[in-house]
């Protein structure tokens, strides 16, 4: 056991929660959250029960790219509140309680705190699969998600570019350390197609992630452009696969969904 590390019946389970998966990144910025909206929404169009729970407390976006508002309402006994739900996916997120442009200043405790209770005081029903957005990094909240939650696994995401799959190596090892399997890499933002010219530009470089995973022996899940339809699409609360379920990269999320 590593310094620190809890062992592992401190890891109750969510009842009713088959799987819980972690979506993280070494770095903010790498569409993380972008991934993990579009990853739910996959997983429930191959005919998955899903959630998604959003761990980034400081900067909450799942309200915004599911395209929820509102705040939860309790349940009936007061005990547990019931999660929001947009296309057939349940959510919860920092964000459904404080106004969008309210900086949340806690410490690390709070945090912890705030996450125990919107995984465990949230009435999820019964639910194949919850993906879990992880906040960016590696940090007291990352370590204490990886230890106190019992995942299933993890997902990295990063962009190509070294300075991005160094941190994801990180945030890769983190999980190794903790004992959580990572199910692999998506690379994100992974090449260009000017959509005047049709001509290919690898912005970020191109292929770093496939050669990470092969490099760490872990599964490369696979690679989603960057493309306006995909930032256009989230940010504006109709994420693509729901969006535009017949596009390529609707059909890249679902063969990612089919992996894990
Ligand atoms: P993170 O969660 O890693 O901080 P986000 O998912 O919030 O990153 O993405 C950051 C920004 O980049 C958002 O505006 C999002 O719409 C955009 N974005 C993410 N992935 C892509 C992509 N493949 N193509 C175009 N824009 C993207």
């Amino acid at each position: 056991q590593q310094p620190g590390q809890q062992p592992a019946q401190a890891k109750p389970l969510v009842p009713g929660v088959r799987a819980i998966i972690a979506v993280a990144s070494g770095k903010g910025g790498v569409g993380k959250s972008t991934t993990s909206v579009n990853l739910a929404l996959a997983l429930a169009a191959i005919g998955r029960k899903v959630g998604l729970l959003d761990a980034d407390i400081y900067g909450p976006s799942l309200p915004r790219m599911m395209g929820i508002t509102g705040k939860p309402t309790t349940t009936p006994d007061g005990k547990t509140l019931k999660p929001m739900e947009n296309y057939g996916v349940k959510c919860m997120s920092m964000g459904f309680m404080v106004a969008e442009d309210t900086p949340m200043i806690w410490r690390g405790p709070m945090v912890m705190s705030a996450l125990e209770q919107m995984l465990r005081d949230v009435d999820w029903g019964d639910l194949d699969v919850l993906v879990v957005d992880m906040p960016p990094g590696t940090g007291d909240a990352q370590l204490t998600m990886a230890q106190r939650v019992p995942l299933a696994g993890a997902v990295i995401v990063s962009t190509p570019q070294d300075i991005a799959l160094l941190d994801a190596r990180k945030g890769l090892n983190m999980f190794r350390k903790v004992d959580v399997p990572v199910f692999g890499v998506i690379e994100n933002m992974s090449y260009f197609l000017c959509p005047h010219c049709g001509e290919r530009s690898d912005i970020f470089s191109h292929g770093g992630a496939r050669k990470e995973a092969e490099r760490m022996g872990v599964d490369f899940l696979g690679e989603i452009p960057l493309d306006i339809a995909i930032r256009e699409t989230s940010d504006g609360g109709k994420p693509i696969v729901v969006s535009q379920p017949s596009s390529p990269h609707a059909a890249a999320y679902r063969a990612i969904a089919e992996a894990v």
